[in-house]
């Protein structure tokens, strides 16, 4: 290429800056050096539990802390991991962290009910044949309660193999852990997949949830959305809840759990500590400061 430009155009422009195939094969040294390195973070995102009001468990969320870059969130680099295939890695060390996590907050907490926690998994994690393994692993090495555990998989991820999907479900299923069916109506799940996969939640997509409210096409695909997951038995949870109308419209129509940024953005680990510890503890520190408000 540089050649076919001349001599000329390359003392002009470094060609590697603005090459987007060179530009992804930096980034994706950079990202292998940087899951070996440590650079990956997992932020969480709380659920709350409709009716109560109350955190019910959280979503992990990975983020990279790239050395120069800043913070970088998945839309950044996923696609790159799931194409190269470094999504196993990846995959493999957002799981661990957030059962290492979880088995913290489920040993230092004061809350009853301990924290469940909800990882993503791509189309090639499901169809890794390590997968099940690998689940099963991270679950033994920190002994932590499998019903605590709730994956999400896309409905893409589902359909692109579905008689595979069917075993590795079935596999992980017997381990205990939850399914939640991700990203709900935006792929082009057939709705039997729903009676046939062993499902524990319907995660309604946030584009239908944005417009509740404001657009009846969207309140009725919602309401449709949680009528269907009862009416097979799992639970219906709204994501991307911004605001106090799209909530009471969602407790309204009995969806049972809600995330989003209403409740909180995701948070780093140490934020959802604080936000788990009860309120009179939080109030205790507030007073004692009284005379300090920041
Ligand atoms: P997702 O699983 O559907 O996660 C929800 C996304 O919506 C998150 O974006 C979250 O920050 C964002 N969100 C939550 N509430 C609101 C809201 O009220 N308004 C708006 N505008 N956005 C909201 P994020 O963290 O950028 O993640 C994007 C996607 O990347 C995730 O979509 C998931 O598919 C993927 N992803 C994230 N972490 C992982 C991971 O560890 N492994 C895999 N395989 N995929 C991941
Ligand atoms: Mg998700
Ligand atoms: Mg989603
Ligand atoms: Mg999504």
């Amino acid at each position: 290429r540089a050649k076919a430009n001349g001599r000329n155009s390359w003392n002009v422009h470094d060609p590697s800056e603005t090459d987007p195939a060179i530009n992804r094969m930096r980034l994706l040294g950079e990202l292998r050096h940087g899951i070996e390195t440590k650079q990956l973070r997992v932020h969480y995102q709380p659920r709350m539990d409709m009716s109560t009001g109350t955190i019910n468990s959280v979503e992990a969320l990975v983020r990279w802390e790239h050395p120069t870059r800043g913070l970088l969130q998945p839309i950044d680099f996923i696609d790159l991991a799931e194409e190269s295939g470094l999504i196993r890695d990846l995959g493999t060390w957002v799981l661990q962290e957030a059962i290492r996590q979880g088995t913290h907050w489920a040993q230092t907490s004061p809350r009853s009910e301990p924290l469940g926690i909800a990882v993503n998994l791509s189309t090639r994690q499901l169809l890794d044949p390590h997968l099940v393994d690998t689940v099963a692993t991270a679950l033994e090495r920190y002994d932590f309660a499998p019903g605590l555990l709730t994956l999400e998989i896309t409905e893409t991820a589902l359909m692109e193999n579905p008689a595979t999907a069917l075993q590795v479900l079935t596999a992980l299923k017997s381990l205990g852990v939850g399914l939640a069916i991700d990203d709900f109506g935006t792929g082009y799940a057939s709705l039997t997949y729903l009676k046939d996969f062993p499902i524990d939640e319907l995660k309604i997509d946030r584009s239908f949830v944005s417009g509740l409210g404001s657009n009846d096409g969207d309140n009725a695909i919602v309401q449709s959305c949680i009528q269907l997951a009862h009416a097979v038995g799992i639970r219906a949870v709204a994501e991307g809840v911004e605001t106090d109308h799209q909530r009471t419209t969602l407790l309204t129509l009995g969806c049972d759990l809600a995330q989003g940024y209403h409740y909180s953005k995701p948070l780093t680990p140490e934020h959802i500590t604080t936000w788990i510890t009860p309120r009179q503890s939080i109030t205790n520190v507030m007073t004692q400061n009284s005379g300090c408000p920041l």
